[in-house]
């Protein structure tokens, strides 16, 4: 782990001895359940820590110099998977409350294993984001929402916007076709009630973008639509 903490440190996080600890023990738990649950493609300790890792820690840490993750920011991390970004971001950044909502149960039951043997603070979720997103506990009370990797910016968008609390922010990590992506996206992002900056992303690996909207009104209620609605026909 030497290595990942040399390479945190371009992007200006200095790991302390414990958080490379935590980062540590997390892959080998990723390594470890990964025949059992399909929780990334290559589960090699390589490719675990220099594409997952350190491309969380680089749109972390983009975050924290923007002050859109701040020392105690309310974060939800949508469709978390294996935890990225967000378990990465509570061993990071401790302060924050974070809160992972995937709808896979197998990955949830990862995602809680992992948080109590890591000793992070978090709330997992099992469920849908189109179903929990009009539990009023959760809908428009977060102050970032991020999403890696679960879906075109349409759908991405009406999944993850009503969560956000207006002035919050949605950021996903996006490749090449961003601008593409982003012309796709102008009637979801008025009828959803944001404004979408892209940033660019200086980090190795396919995405090279990080797609910013900031939300500016509450979202209709009557979104995001049936599970299953925002991907089979995008706003
Ligand atoms: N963010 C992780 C996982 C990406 S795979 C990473 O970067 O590695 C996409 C994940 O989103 C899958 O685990 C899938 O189960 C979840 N997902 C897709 N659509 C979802 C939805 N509508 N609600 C909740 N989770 C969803």
């Amino acid at each position: 782990m030497e290595s990942l903490s040399q390479h945190a440190q371009a992007y200006g996080v200095r790991l302390t001895p414990r958080q490379t600890e935590q980062l540590a023990q997390y892959a080998t738990m990723i390594a470890e359940w990964s025949p059992r649950v399909n929780l990334v493609g290559d589960a090699s300790l390589e490719v675990i820590e220099r594409r997952h890792f350190l491309e969380s820690i680089a749109l972390g840490a983009a975050l924290r110099e923007r002050e859109v993750l701040r020392p105690d920011s309310r974060v939800l991390d949508v469709g978390a998977g294996a935890g990225f970004p967000g378990i990465v971001f509570a061993i990071c950044w401790p302060g924050i409350a974070l809160t992972l909502l995937e709808a896979t149960a197998k990955k949830t039951a990862f995602l809680a294993a992992a948080v109590a043997a890591l000793g992070i603070e978090a709330t997992v979720l099992t469920g849908r984001a189109e179903d929990l997103a009009h539990d009023p506990s959760l809908r428009e009370s977060f102050d970032l929402v991020v999403a890696r990797a679960v879906a075109p910016l349409p759908t991405l968008l009406e999944l993850t916007l009503p969560y956000a609390r207006v002035g919050g922010r949605v950021v996903t990590p996006k490749g090449s076709r961003a601008s593409d992506e982003l012309a796709a996206a102008t009637n979801a992002l008025s009828v959803l009630g944001a404004r979408v900056l892209s940033v660019p992303f200086a980090v190795p690996g396919p995405a090279q973008t990080l797609v910013v909207a900031l939300k500016q009104r509450p979202t209709p209620a009557l979104y995001p639509r049936r599970a299953g609605a925002p991907k089979r026909s995008p706003l």
